[in-house]
Formats: structure tokens, C-alpha cells, sequence
């Protein structure tokens, strides 16, 4: 090649090129979605999570790929999030997974089962516990591809207008509860109501529902429980770490550049760290704010605790001749469980056993 020619063709390869760096900008298309979120927009941890998603598409794709997410009831209502993507009426939903488990029990493992994983545990078994692919396989079957989208942390045990001192306590006990807790708590007496976020507060002030369970003192004071219910039981039993999950329509999806979908991908893993993390900064003021108004908090009895456990473990081995998926689902679920609470049971709990009950640690004499 004579120098020159190399030259000409160096200098068009090097304007190519310059134009091939913003070419993913420029080549690729312009692209909007919408996501339906199945909680209020006040929420501003586990809302925040679907914008967070949206502003960073848009960031790494220079704005071509626009998402706009709208709160419950905008476009469907918080529950009906699963079938708007299905059917296509949004390309994508920010939900719970267990809001679903009408369809399927099974749906409850996208999300945690009572007596579960915590979030560290659950992110394990999702990312590299074969998780992701053991829910995609369900999820396939409602034309769903996932990513998981935000964490809560283990939640709170949720309100009671009156104190719950035994398991008689719990008969006729017209519960606010998601998932398959509900089922759980009706093997003891409880009637379990399945409300979306934005209409708990009208439910429990009017008396409809005795209790309601939501997330934690931040969203919980948010929501203004505490003005209607005394009592504030802890620990969530059926929500050690529950994920929300970016639900997207696979053609949608299918249909989208590759670098887009690596954009949303990693937007989500991103959105799933963050809402976890700001749940873990804000709760502490919360809750001390809720019990300097009067909120009485409570430890849920050890009785209460083992009867719900034993009944959870009941109903898992029942659900197994309900759902195919299930079935194959829960027993690599339950394995990785029982191995992840005996590597937790070591360094983990041996840290934080110490940590939060040393005299220096609690502020005791
Ligand atoms: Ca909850």
C-alpha cells in the first residue's frame, strides 16, 4: 500500500471512528417504554428503584432508550402489574413477584418465602445459586424475561391495633399480609387480605383489616400506620429479604438492541443494591421517631414464631402436588437455604450475635 493511500484510508478509518464512538448513540434507535410500578409514588425507596432504572438507561444510552415509569393506578392498578407486561400493555412492571402466587404459587421464590433467605442470601441464590434461571423457567410460561430490582431487607412485623400474645391471638385476625404468609398465618386462624400499598392506610383506619403489614419503619411511618395502630411487631417473618423484580415482556425484549438490554440489565443490578442500602440508612431514624410518638414495639412470642414456622413448612411440602414449578423449584431453593444458614450460623451470626447485644454495643451499664 503506498503511503499515501494508507494515509487517506488511516484518516477515514480515524473519521469513522470518531464517529463510531458516539455510534451507539447515533446508530442505535430511538426507543421509549413505559414501566408500570405496583407502588405509589411517595414511596420513595421502593418506587425510586424503577426511576433509577429509567434516568440510568437513558444516561448510558445518550437518552435514545427512554423509560417512563408510572406509579399504581396510573396506567393498572399495583396488582395487576404481572399481566399489563404479558399482555403487552406496558413493555415492563416493577413489582413484587408474590403478588402472583394466585397463578402460581411458585411466584413466591421470585420474591422470598416465609422462614427463608435474607437478602445477602437471596441475592446469592438468585445470581449464583441458579435462581435466576430456576424463575425465568416460570416465568417464560406468563412471556416474562426478569431481573431482580431492589431489596427491602428483612421487614418489620407489621401493625396491630391490639397486642398478639398467643396464637389464639391470631383467630379471625383480618390480616394485611402479601405472598404466601397469608396461607401460612390461615393455618392458624389468621384471614389473610391481599391490599396493594396505596390502599392499606384506608383499610386499616376504617377497620376493615385489625393489621397490616407493609415494609419497615421508613415506608411504614410514611404511610402513617402508626396513626392507627398501637402496636409494632418485629421480625417479618415472611420477609427476610423479599426481591422486587423488573418484570419485561420477552418480545419487547427480544426486539431490543443488545446494548440496551446490557444497559437495562445492569441498570437493574444497580437499582437492587441501591434500594436495599437506602432502606438500611433510613430506617434507623424511622423507627426511633415512631416509638418517641408512641408506637409500642414488640417481639413476635417464640410460640407464635414456631407455630408459623411448622405451618410454612407444611404448606411448601402441600404445594409441591399444586405446582409443577414448585416442585421443581423448592427443593434446590430449601437446599441452598439449609447450606446458606449453616455457613450464616458460623461468622455471620457469631459477628452480629456479639455485635448488637454487648453491653458496650447497647448502651447497658
Ligand atoms: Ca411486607
Amino acid at each position: 500500500m503506498k503511503r499515501r493511500a494508507f494515509l487517506k484510508q488511516a484518516a477515514g478509518g480515524l473519521a469513522a471512528g470518531a464517529i463510531a464512538a458516539p455510534a451507539i448513540a447515533q446508530s442505535q434507535p430511538a426507543i421509549q417504554w413505559r414501566i408500570a410500578s405496583s407502588f405509589p409514588k411517595n414511596l420513595d425507596t421502593i418506587f425510586a428503584a424503577a426511576e433509577l432504572v429509567a434516568r440510568r438507561v437513558a444516561e448510558v444510552t445518550d437518552n435514545k432508550f427512554q423509560i417512563r415509569v408510572f406509579a399504581a393506578n396510573e396506567l393498572v392498578p399495583g396488582l395487576q402489574v404481572l399481566d399489563a407486561v404479558q399482555n403487552g400493555t406496558v413493555e415492563a412492571g416493577h413489582t413484587a413477584p408474590y403478588y402472583y402466587v394466585g397463578k402460581d404459587p411458585a411466584f413466591a421464590m421470585g420474591t422470598c418465602l416465609p422462614f427463608g433467605l435474607n437478602a445477602r442470601q437471596h441475592n446469592a441464590w438468585k445470581y449464583y445459586g441458579g435462581g435466576m434461571e430456576a424463575m425465568a423457567e416460570l416465568y417464560k410460561d406468563y412471556g416474562v424475561v426478569h431481573f431482580p430490582c431492589g431489596n427491602t431487607g428483612v421487614q418489620m412485623g407489621g401493625w396491630y391495633r391490639k397486642e398478639i400474645k398467643t396464637v389464639a391471638d391470631l383467630k379471625g385476625l383480618k390480616f394485611r399480609i402479601g405472598g404466601l404468609a397469608g396461607q401460612v398465618l390461615s393455618k392458624l386462624g389468621v384471614v389473610a387480605q391481599q391490599i396493594a400499598g396505596p390502599e392499606i392506610y384506608q383499610a386499616l383506619e376504617r377497620g376493615t383489616i385489625d393489621a397490616a403489614e407493609w415494609v419497615g419503619p421508613y415506608d411504614d411511618e410514611k404511610l402513617g400506620f402508626n396513626k392507627v395502630a398501637k402496636f409494632y411487631y418485629y421480625p417479618g417473618w415472611w420477609e427476610g429479604g423479599p426481591e422486587l423484580s423488573l418484570f419485561i415482556n420477552d418480545k419487547k425484549w427480544a426486539a431490543l438492541p443488545k446494548a440496551y438490554q446490557a444497559a437495562l440489565e445492569s441498570a437493574c443490578a444497580e437499582a437492587n443494591l441501591h434500594m436495599l442500602a437506602r432502606y438500611d440508612s433510613k430506617n434507623p431514624e424511622s423507627l426511633r421517631k415512631l416509638v418517641a410518638g408512641g408506637t409500642q414495639l414488640r417481639p413476635f412470642p417464640a410460640a407464635i414464631m414456631e407455630a408459623a414456622q411448622k405451618a410454612a413448612f407444611e404448606l411448601y411440602a402441600e404445594l409441591g402436588n399444586k405446582s409443577v414449578h414448585w416442585k421443581r423449584i423448592y427443593p434446590g431453593w430449601k437446599k441452598f437455604r439449609d447450606e446458606q444458614y449453616l455457613w450464616f450460623r458460623i461468622a455471620e451470626y457469631g459477628y452480629d450475635s456479639f455485635a448488637y447485644t454487648s453491653r458496650a454495643n447497647t448502651g447497658a451499664k
